[in-house]
């Protein structure tokens, strides 16, 4: 008889709406609302936006990440700029190729580097490789924050890497589907993680901190969010009932949840990782410093917990696995999971 799934670490957009978002659902449902983000909700959500980080930002909300990032990157760009990010970055290989769609031919530039990060001197050789006007001009670096592999880049990584866009004039963009993992890791403000620290669009992920499916998009630097409003409705971007997207953001930012639930994952992902490793003796492959545990998983391992209907993540070739934590993600969920590993090995 088949066993039934569990997906509780398949992804952190595996759990559902959080409780605070959901609130504000239902509220924003109870009544009439002008439609087209023309509503209070809407209008409050860019607010507390702007007030979380503490500056006068431009602020649009889309359905999910692919659009953000491949709608903020077209505003960036010309047809013939070139997109500086990590060669494995979710632009790269997880977008089907939209923000070259969206930007009409704007290319990216993969840069190498340890635990998903680019690193400075990675951006400076593709910025100066050639200057010539047969190579697409470099024009952006993008960052994922948390990144791809669950690591967070330090203040002073920020900092040496906007000496390097700052020398090479580029703008910089922040895939920030995590972000909120990333500020409750860094442990400082939102605008000491962003536009203090040379971040001018910042993709801020809600769908995965605990939103239905919304991410804003937030412009920093205001002057590349010309006609971004245009960018959206023509993208199929546009919500005709946006205050139920908007409304989310309303109930994670106005009492402090969106933190809380950030904080709340991070934690779930250093206690499943410190049981893995000490419980199991298995062998981390990445830091844990947001809501991911990479770990080196024998095939046996893997194997054993999918039959018994566990469902995550290997790269292939690699032997790791990956298991993401959510607002949901209870200890009792990690306690099954340890067990079942431990049996996996105790009988093989
Ligand atoms: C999930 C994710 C996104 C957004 O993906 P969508 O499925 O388009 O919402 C963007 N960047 C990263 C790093 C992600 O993990």
């Amino acid at each position: 008889m088949a066993v039934p799934s569990r997906f509780d670490f398949a992804s952190d957009n595996t759990a559902g709406i959080c409780p605070e978002a959901w609130d504000a659902c239902a509220r924003a449902n109870a009544d009439y609302a002008p439609s087209y983000g023309n509503d209070a909700w809407t209008e409050r959500a860019a607010n507390l936006l702007r007030e979380l980080f503490e500056t006068d930002c431009e602020v649009f909300f889309v359905f999910n990440g692919t659009s953000a990032n491949s709608l903020a990157l077209a505003s960036c760009c010309q047809s013939y700029h070139s997109v500086i990010c990590h060669e494995h970055a979710h632009i790269m290989d997880d977008e089907c190729g939209a923000p070259e769609f969206f930007s009409n031919g704007t290319k990216l530039l993969g840069a190498p580097g340890e635990h998903a990060k680019i690193s400075p001197e990675g951006v400076a050789l593709l910025a100066s490789k050639r200057t010539d006007i047969h190579y697409p001009k470099p024009r952006v670096v993008s960052l994922t924050q948390s990144t791809e592999l669950g690591t967070v880049y330090q203040l002073d990584e920020l900092r040496q890497l906007r000496e390097t866009t700052e020398r090479f004039n580029l703008v910089t963009h922040m895939d920030g589907a995590r972000f909120a993992n990333a500020v409750a890791s860094l442990g400082i403000s939102p605008k000491a993680a962003t536009w203090q620290a040379g971040i001018d669009v910042l993709c801020f992920g809600g769908t995965k901190l605990g939103m239905a499916n919304c991410e804003a998009v937030i412009f920093f630097q205001r002057e590349l969010a010309r006609d971004f409003e245009y960018r959206c409705k023509q993208a199929g971007q546009l919500a005709s009932k946006m205050r139920l997207l908007s409304a989310g953001w309303v109930g994670l930012l106005e009492n402090g949840a969106w933190l809380k639930h950030a904080h709340h994952a991070n934690r779930c992902a250093r206690l499943l990782a410190s049981r893995l490793e000490s419980e199991l003796g298995l062998k981390l492959a990445h830091p844990v410093e947001a809501n991911a545990v990479f770990v080196n998983f024998p095939p046996p391992l893997a194997q054993g917990l999918r039959e018994r209907g566990w469902l995550f993540y290997s790269f292939i070739g690699s032997g790791t696995a990956r298991f993401m934590c959510s607002w949901r993600t209870s200890e009792a969920e990690i306690a099954a999971l340890i067990s079942d590993l431990a049996a996996i090995q105790k009988s093989a």
